[in-house]
C-alpha cells in the first residue's frame, strides 16, 4: 500500500551509501508549478526514489513516478484523464562544473547541499512528463462540444429561417479575417 506522503527532503549521500529506496504519495496541490498545469486538484502522485552510487562513486537516484491527474482537452477545454510515467535516472551534483563532466547518458541534478528536495525532483520530472496538448478523443470530444451547442439551441433556432444570402456573409467577414 502506497498511503505514506513521500517525505520532503532527504540527506543524497547517506541515503545512497546506505542504497536507500523510498516510495510515497503526493496529490497534485503539493506541488504547485505542476498544479498550474493541469485542469483540477483531482489525482493521485506515487513515486519511488532509488539512492545508489555508481562505480564511478557518482550518486545516481533512480526515479520511478505515476500519476493520474485531470487536464484540459485543448479541444472541446473540458477536463480529462492523463497518466503520467517517468522513468529517469539522475546523477547528483554540487557544481555546474561536475554537471559538465557527466557523461551524456546521465541527467544532471545540481545539488545546493546534502539535502534533496525530493518534491521538488518529482515535480520536475512531472512537468517534463505532461505532454504540451492533451485532447479526448474525436468521438469524445464531439460529443461534449454536441452537448455544448444544445444548450445554445434557442439562439440557433432564433435566427432567420431563410437561407443566408452567401454574398451578405461574405461581407460581414473583417477584410483579412482567416476562417
Ligand atoms: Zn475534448
Amino acid at each position: 500500500m502506497l498511503s505514506e506522503p513521500l517525505p520532503s527532503t532527504l540527506d543524497v549521500r547517506k541515503a545512497a551509501a546506505r542504497g536507500v529506496s523510498i516510495k510515497g504519495t503526493l496529490k497534485p496541490l503539493d506541488l504547485q508549478r505542476f498544479r498550474a498545469l493541469l485542469a483540477d486538484d483531482e489525482g493521485a502522485i506515487e513515486a519511488e526514489l532509488t539512492f545508489s552510487r555508481d562505480e564511478e562513486n557518482r550518486y545516481l537516484i533512480h526515479l520511478g513516478i505515476t500519476a493520474r491527474v485531470m487536464v484540459t482537452c485543448q479541444r472541446c477545454l473540458d477536463p480529462l484523464p492523463q497518466t503520467l510515467a517517468c522513468d529517469n535516472t539522475l546523477a547528483v551534483v554540487w557544481t555546474d562544473e561536475q554537471a559538465g563532466h557527466l557523461p551524456r547518458h546521465l541527467e544532471p541534478l545540481v545539488l545546493e547541499d546534502e539535502a534533496c528536495r525530493l518534491w521538488d525532483v518529482v515535480e520536475d520530472e512531472l512537468i517534463l512528463a505532461l505532454p504540451p496538448f492533451s485532447y479526448h478523443n474525436t468521438e469524445e470530444c464531439r460529443e461534449i462540444l454536441a452537448r455544448f451547442n444544445a444548450g445554445q439551441a434557442p439562439i440557433e433556432e432564433a435566427l432567420p429561417a431563410e437561407k443566408p444570402n452567401p454574398f451578405n456573409v461574405l461581407a460581414q467577414l473583417k477584410p483579412g479575417s482567416n476562417t
